[in-house]
C-alpha cells in the first residue's frame, strides 16, 4: 500500500470504529498530518478528556498514552507503537520519589506532565511547561518543594518565581543537545531573529538567555502561538524538528531555522502511518491504567486542574 492509499484506509477504520487519532507535535510529518488533533501533551490531554469517541489512537510516546487512560478511562487508549518511551520519564520511579521524600521531610513534590502514572501518584502537584510557573506560585512560599524530573524545567521555573525548589536530575535527551552557548551564538548569527524555546531546553535557564530580548521561552503551543502573532519573519526553533512541520504550515511567509540540527526524538519516531493502521485494525496496543494507581495519579492532575 502506498501513503495515500495507507491514509484512506486510516479515515475509513477511523470512521467504522468510532476512534480518532491524537498525535504530538514531534511525530512524523505525515502521522501529523492524518490526525484529528495536533498538540503538546497539555493540550491532547484536554481533548482526550472531553473526546466521545470510543477508542483514542494517540500517537506519542507511553507516558502521554497514560495520561489520556488516566483522564478518559471508560475510552480505549491505543499506542501505535508500544515500545515509544521517554528518556525524561525513565530517569525516575515512584520509589525514587518517596526515597527523596523521606530525606525532605514537610516537603511538597512538584511533577511535570512528562512523567510516568506510577511517580504521578506519589506526587502532590502536576504541572506542564505551559502551567509550571502558575502552579509553584501558587504553593506556600516557606514550604520545601521537590521538582521531579526535569532539571532544566526546574530550573527555569526557580528563576520565574525566584523559589528555590530542590530538582531531580532528569533530562530529556533531546533538549539537552541546546545549551545557552549555542542559543546566544545562532542569536549572533542571526541578528534578525527571534528564538523560539522549550523550557527543557539545557541553556532556558540561563541569565544570558533570559535577558536577551530576542529570546521567546514557551511551551510548544506557546511557541506555535508566537510564530504567529510575532512581527519577526525569521525565527530559530530551539525544541523537537519535528515541531518545524507544524510552524511552516501556520507561517507560510515566515523561515525557521533549528538551532541543533539533530534534535530528533527516536522514540515518537517510532510512529509511523503503518503502525497508526496497524493500531486501528487490531485495535493494539492498549494503554490501560489500573484503577488503583489511577486513583492515586488523578489527584495531584486534579490539583493542578484546580489552580486557576
Ligand atoms: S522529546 Fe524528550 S521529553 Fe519528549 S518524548 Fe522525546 S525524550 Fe521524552
Amino acid at each position: 500500500m502506498d501513503s495515500n492509499e495507507i491514509t484512506g484506509r486510516i479515515k475509513q477504520l477511523k470512521a467504522e470504529k468510532n476512534a480518532i487519532i491524537l498525535a504530538h507535535y514531534y511525530t512524523r510529518p505525515e502521522v501529523q498530518d492524518v490526525a484529528d488533533y495536533l498538540g503538546d501533551s497539555l493540550g491532547l490531554s484536554r481533548v482526550a478528556g472531553e473526546t466521545d469517541a470510543r477508542v483514542i489512537v494517540f500517537c506519542g510516546v507511553h507516558f502521554m498514552a497514560e495520561t489520556a487512560s488516566i483522564i478518559s478511562p471508560d475510552k480505549k487508549v491505543l499506542i501505535p507503537a508500544w515500545n515509544a518511551g521517554c528518556s525524561l520519564a525513565a530517569s525516575i520511579t515512584g520509589e525514587d520519589v518517596e526515597r527523596w521524600r523521606a530525606e525532605n521531610p514537610g516537603g511538597l513534590v512538584v511533577c511535570y506532565v512528562n512523567a510516568t502514572a506510577e511517580v504521578k501518584a506519589h506526587a502532590d502537584y502536576c504541572c506542564t511547561s505551559a502551567n509550571a510557573v502558575k502552579v509553584v506560585n501558587s504553593l506556600p512560599p516557606g514550604r520545601k518543594t521537590l521538582f521531579v524530573p526535569d532539571k532544566n524545567l526546574g530550573a527555569y521555573i526557580n528563576k520565574l518565581t525566584g523559589r528555590a525548589m530542590e530538582l531531580w536530575h532528569g533530562d530529556c535527551c533531546v533538549h539537552e543537545r541546546i545549551p545557552a552557548s549555542l542559543l546566544l551564538q545562532k542569536l549572533e548569527e542571526f541578528p534578525d531573529a527571534e528564538a523560539l524555546i522549550h523550557p527543557e531546553s539545557n541553556g532556558s535557564h540561563d541569565d544570558r538567555v533570559l535577558a536577551h530580548p530576542r529570546a521567546f521561552i514557551s511551551s510548544t503551543a506557546g511557541m506555535i502561538a508566537r510564530a504567529g502573532s510575532s512581527p519577526a519573519g525569521q525565527f530559530l526553533v530551539a525544541t523537537e524538528l519535528e515541531t518545524i512541520h507544524e510552524l511552516k504550515k501556520k507561517n507560510p511567509g515566515k523561515e525557521f531555522i533549528p538551532v541543533h540540527p539533530t534534535t530528533r526524538c527516536g522514540q515518537m519516531k517510532k510512529i509511523t502511518l503503518e503502525r497508526v493502521l496497524a493500531a486501528l485494525e487490531e485495535e493494539q496496543y492498549e494503554v490501560k491504567v489500573p484503577d488503583d494507581l489511577r486513583e492515586k495519579a488523578w489527584i495531584p492532575i486534579r490539583r493542578m486542574l484546580e489552580i486557576k
